[in-house]
């Protein structure tokens, strides 16, 4: 093979298995993968003997607050964060400002980010009970998915309402569309949030009881069981309990179409945490028991979990330093540390490259309509890639992290995996997790092909 743009050679991480060889890059693609011993001819070669190959991350849930609060993170630190990370394509949720409810939003949304991605991306639009009839046109802006959220939001984008809920379901299956669902229910949180107040409740671990497994549990039957009906693909985002695997675990094996997001942190973090970094662990669904996490690893263990993605969702330091659990605004930052923390649940035996890369990269892909192109590594793939050291081990630090907020919920924590290159379309755009490219990011459609 001739004149190739970048070669990479090395352990290449493949649905199969892991494989030697070299990964062969042309005009952002890959052009083919062959033998070690075989000669390339290429502009560039990056010898990655003493590391692993893999798919780029295709992280399908992520807040950038681009419009709207920007002071938390924009575009460019957002994905920033991502290609020091190994992500080589996001999806933004709809919650920025104003939310994606219309096409009008949507494009304007997407015009203004056009140009200062570092990955590429996708967004994803809201459905709304005042929007149902506008989803057709959401659609044909290529919005990625349709996210609805189920409990603790505005009214108007409160969708907690079963006709409603079945509507939208019923309309996006006619779109061929995905739907994603924050699971909480709305009710128990209303009862629960007066009551905790009232006896006097600020604590961390008030605000774990006022979103408890079982409104998670209850919120996710609502959707499944209308979905039975529905037929429609449905994301069931964030799922953070034993007792939420337990039954869609059930349900899966009769074959509805419901995929399950995991997030690093429910799988990392427990409620004990909650307790020691008080608002700043502070994230719905909330940080659970171990019980519920260790239920999570058994769920990814035996295929119940489809995907990870991390629900990046950044607030500065300030607005997280309060005493009062009730005041401060949920969420952290997530998609920079997402790699480098599975890596190191691989180094401990937890899971192996190929279900880390299924997990991360092909299955997000496939859920969301952009593989082949996206989420693996064969001929014809666009060259995503994240070329990763498992022995290196390092010290997680806000301050060294790209998001915009400059702290973490893992300070301090050690991992053993870094991210050595991270390879967009063929073009390195960071090394040892400092980006070397800027802005090669473009704005990604079903099929996973792009549009500059
Ligand atoms: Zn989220």
């Amino acid at each position: 093979m001739t004149s190739a743009d970048l070669a990479l050679s090395g352990r290449i991480v493949l649905p199969e298995g892991i494989s030697q060889g070299t990964i062969v890059v042309k005009n952002g693609q890959i052009q083919g993968i062959v033998e070690l011993t075989a000669k390339v001819d290429t502009a560039v070669q990056l010898d990655c003997d003493r590391y692993f190959i893999l798919p780029g991350v295709v992280d399908s849930h992520v807040h950038f607050r681009d419009p709207g609060s920007t002071h938390k993170e924009d575009f460019e630190t957002g994905t920033s964060a991502a290609a020091a990370g190994g992500v080589t394509t996001v999806m933004d949720m709809p919650n920025t400002e104003p939310w994606v409810t219309s096409a009008e939003i949507f494009n304007r949304k997407m015009k203004l980010l056009k140009g200062r991605s570092n990955v590429d991306f996708a967004l994803e639009a809201v459905a709304c009970p005042g929007n149902i009839s506008m989803l057709s046109g959401l659609n044909a802006c290529r919005a990625v998915s349709f996210e609805a959220f189920t409990a603790d939001v505005p009214e108007a984008l409160l969708m907690n309402d079963d006709f409603i809920l079945f509507e939208a379901l019923k309309t996006v299956a006619n779109l061929n569309g995905i739907m994603g669902f924050y699971l909480e229910s709305q009710s128990f949180w209303e009862h629960l949030v007066p009551q905790l107040k009232a006896s006097g409740r600020n604590d961390a671990e008030a605000f774990g009881e006022a979103k408890s497994p079982l409104s998670e549990a209850t919120m996710m039957t609502r959707v499944i069981s209308l979905n039975q009906a529905a037929k429609c693909n449905v994301v069931l985002r964030q799922v953070s309990t034993q007792l939420s695997a337990d039954i869609v675990s059930s349900y899966k094996q009769r074959g509805v179409p419901i995929y399950v997001e995991v997030t690093p942190h429910n799988l990392l973090l427990t409620n004990h945490d909650l307790k020691r970094l008080k608002c700043f662990a502070k994230i719905s669904p909330p940080l659970r028991s171990s019980q519920d996490v260790n239920g999570l690893w058994a769920a990814l263990g035996r295929g119940t979990v489809d995907m990870i993605s991390t629900d990046h969702s950044p607030h500065t330091a300030e607005e997280k330093a309060r005493d009062e659990i009730w005041e401060c605004p949920g969420g952290f930052p997530g998609v920079e540390t997402s790699l480098p923390l599975m890596l190191d649940q691989v180094s401990r035996g937890r899971l192996d490259l190929p279900k880390l890369a299924l997990l991360m990269s092909t299955n997000p892909a496939k859920i969301f309509g952009l593989y082949p192109r996206k989420g693996v590594l064969r001929p014809g793939s666009q060259a995503d890639i994240a070329v990763v050291d498992l022995h290196r081990e390092w010290e997680i630090r806000g301050s060294d992290l790209h998001s915009k907020c400059g702290w973490t919920p893992f300070e301090g924590r050690k991992v053993k995996g870094a991210i050595k290159y991270t390879v967009l379309s063929g073009k390195i755009i960071a090394e040892d997790s400092e980006l070397t490219l800027k802005k090669q990011g473009l704005f990604v459609i079903k099929g996973g092909h792009r549009e500059s």
